[in-house]
């Protein structure tokens, strides 16, 4: 799943490259109507002429305004997938092959929508603050405070932690990858239930919560992790990159394959 620092990384790139510029003509390439509650012909009708004109995110959905128009864009990503602004009609190249939509521009380059395992989603919302999703969201975790936290922690002590970072409606836009990194770093287990985390834990859940999705914006564009981190490991050596000794584990938690340091996180 494409999670939160996936998802802001897309958004700047978005932001940088296709808002003010008219749409000139949208290509479906590969796999089904990505589109819901409307067909792929009444879409392109709808945005022909028109513009992107802001585009922000919230959890893992980016929203994007478009011009003189009351409805936003709301795009889910699904497990893997991008966005790839290049000359019009240019080869598609391999990372390519998944291209789902174009967004043909005036200035003659287009905006690719990529989406490998056909997960991806796109809808128009009339109203983002009665959008059924949306509304469901939990706070946005780069936006909460450390007394925030501490509060939602205490709503949610019967949850064992890993469930707790995962469930959108209670903290947004975290999935597997991050969660068993934030915490890796924070030195929890996995299993751990809230109400028996020491105050001290709480601090460090916090903080690494933070650090992980802010510190992951520098590394996801290198497609390279640091190797004191988790991500670095858990497709290749499964090694504790704190120490080389100690073999990662790996479980089903919360349905997810949960990947952690028996040793080092407690
Ligand atoms: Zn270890």
């Amino acid at each position: 799943m494409l999670e939160l620092p996936d998802i802001e990384i897309l958004k700047l790139y978005f932001r940088a490259t296709s808002l003010g510029q008219k749409i000139k003509d949208i290509d479906h390439l590969n796999g089904s109507n990505p589109i819901q509650g409307l067909s792929f012909s009444d879409f392109r009708e709808k945005l022909l002429g028109k513009e992107f004109e802001k585009v922000d995110r919230r959890g893992n959905f980016l929203l994007v305004s478009i011009k003189q128009s009351a409805e936003t864009l709301i795009i889910s990503f699904g497990r893997e997938g991008g966005l790839h602004y290049t000359k019009q009609n240019a080869p598609l190249i391999k990372e390519d092959e998944s291209t789902r939509l174009r967004f043909k521009f005036q200035n003659d380059y287009e905006l690719r929508w990529l989406d490998t395992k056909n997960l991806g989603e796109i809808r128009f919302s009339k109203d983002l603050d009665e959008d059924s999703v949306l509304k469901n969201l939990g706070p946005e975790p780069l936006s909460l405070s450390e007394e925030d936290f501490r509060e939602l922690l205490k709503k949610n002590e019967l949850l064992n932690v890993k469930t707790f970072l995962l469930a959108q409606e209670k903290i947004a836009g975290i999935g597997n990858i991050y969660a068993d990194e934030i915490l890796y770093q924070a030195k929890i287990n996995p299993h751990r239930q809230i109400g028996n985390l020491q105050p001290r834990e709480r601090r460090e859940l916090y903080r690494k919560t933070l650090s992980v999705l802010k510190e992951s914006l520098i590394f996801i564009p290198k497609k390279n992790f640091d190797l004191s981190w988790l991500i670095a490991h858990r497709h290749a050596d499964m090694k504790c990159p704190g120490n080389r000794e100690h073999q990662l584990d790996r479980e089903i938690i919360a349905g997810q394959a949960t990947i952690f340091c028996p040793i080092c996180q407690e």
